[in-house]
This record gives structure tokens, C-alpha cells and sequence, in this order.
């Protein structure tokens, strides 16, 4: 851990170091920087002069961001303490990462945790989670999946059917699917989409960061009822639409 940090102040006294163009005072020395991970309830970082010591704050979704990433972060934050421009290169970086699916998916899940008690259970009202990835894995994985943490989600959110998180090694499914109105089938296909997270990292390629990289693909599209559950999702975002056309 001190290591790590000692790396993140670097980063951070390196952007100064740039950004201040040499001038003493806009320069610290990484032992004054002081670098953490916080919880934030979504995508938010800060940074704080106080005493002549930079105090940072970076969202803890950012942990397991690449080092590019990072080092862009630490860019955008130091010209804002400077009031500088940033770099338009390390804006892009930011933001291509930042506005990746999986980012803004974890950012709102985040959101809607945080700040309740999290009481987590993989045993919903109708299916329960352990059966189903038990059975996929039997069926798809050879049983050598080592099984993550599984969780339906606080909320009934709609939007976001199924979530992986890499860095806390879960699988979050929306409470919306625990009903009885929809098949178990569909179930099966969102965790099994999730499961295919587990197996196939994000890969970077060409500089660009890929959640769904081929093989994924390949093996998603040979999913038995991958068309069938295709269709499902259709009707359902269909659905939504029509509610909020009529809501509004
Ligand atoms: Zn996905």
C-alpha cells in the first residue's frame, strides 16, 4: 500500500511539476502530496491546497483504473487547482474512461448503494442466484468457474439488468428481474452474460478499452437462447420507453 501511494504522489507532483511550469511555489514535492481512494456515492474527485500541502481525493472507482488513466486525472485536477487548461490529450483519456459502459454502470450502482446499509443476499423472492450460476457453470463452464460474490440489488432498477465488478470480484443482478413476470431463462441469460465478464476481461486494444472483446462475443452470440433473450431485452427497453412517453 505505501508503495502504491508513493507512486500516486509522483504521478501527482509530475503534473505539477508540468503544469506549474518550474515555478517553486506551484511545485510540490510528492511528500506533500497526500493521495487517497474514498467512497464517493459516485464519480467525483477533489483537490486541496491547505498550508502549502495538496490534499487529493480520488473516487474508488478509479482504483483499478489503468495508469494512463491515472496520470490524466492527476493532469485535470492540478490545472484545475492552477486554474490552468488542462491538456486536451489527457481530457480524452479522462473521459473515454470515464464514460466507458462499465464505468458509468459502476458509478451508478454506486450511487444507489451508498450511503444505506448494504445488505447483500444472493437468495432473491423467486430465483435464487446460487442455483442459477451453480447450473451455468455445470453447464458452460466446465464448473471451473470459482464462484464470486452474488447479489441482487438493493433497488428494482430497470436499467441496469446486471452489473460485474472486477475489483470486488461480484455480481450484482437488479431486483427487477426477481419477479415472476419474468421467465427464468432471461434470469439465467443475465447472469451468464456477467459470467462471461469473469472470463473475459476488459481488454485494451489500439489504446481502447474493450468490456465485450471478441471472444466474448463469439461465445455470448452461441448462448442456446441468446436470440430469444435479445428479443426479451428489446421489449423490455421498448417498454420503458412507452411508459415514460406516457408519463410525460
Ligand atoms: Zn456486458
Amino acid at each position: 500500500m505505501p508503495q502504491q501511494n508513493l507512486h500516486l504522489q509522483r504521478v501527482f507532483s509530475d503534473a505539477f511539476r508540468q503544469l506549474g511550469r518550474g515555478r517553486r511555489r506551484l511545485t510540490p514535492d510528492a511528500n506533500q502530496i497526500e493521495v487517497r481512494f474514498y467512497p464517493y456515492a459516485g464519480l467525483h474527485h477533489t483537490i486541496r491546497l491547505r498550508a502549502g500541502r495538496v490534499y487529493v481525493r480520488l473516487s474508488d472507482l478509479f482504483r483499478t483504473a489503468p495508469p494512463e488513466v491515472i496520470r490524466a486525472l492527476a493532469f485535470l485536477l492540478v490545472a484545475r487547482l492552477l486554474s490552468r487548461k488542462a491538456p486536451r490529450t489527457e481530457e480524452q483519456i479522462y473521459r473515454s474512461y470515464a464514460l466507458s459502459p462499465q464505468l458509468l454502470r459502476a458509478s451508478d450502482l454506486v450511487r444507489r448503494q451508498r450511503g444505506r446499509k448494504v445488505v447483500s443476499s444472493s437468495r432473491g423472492q423467486v430465483y435464487d442466484l446460487k442455483r442459477i450460476f451453480a447450473r451455468l457453470n455445470r453447464r458452460y463452464f466446465e464448473n471451473e468457474m470459482p464462484r464470486p460474490v452474488l447479489t441482487w440489488s438493493q433497488r428494482r432498477a430497470r436499467s441496469i439488468l446486471g452489473h460485474h465488478d472486477a475489483a470486488h470480484d461480484t455480481i450484482t443482478i437488479s431486483k427487477a428481474l426477481d419477479s415472476r413476470e419474468v421467465p427464468e431463462w432471461f434470469v439465467e441469460y443475465i447472469v451468464f452474460h456477467e459470467m462471461l465478464h469473469v472470463k473475459h476481461p476488459a481488454r485494451i486494444m489500439n489504446g481502447r478499452r474493450y468490456y465485450h472483446p471478441p471472444a466474448f462475443r463469439t461465445e455470448e452470440r452461441a448462448y442456446p437462447r441468446y436470440q430469444q433473450a435479445q428479443d426479451w431485452l428489446d421489449r423490455v427497453v421498448r417498454k420503458r420507453h412507452e411508459l415514460r412517453a406516457r408519463a410525460a
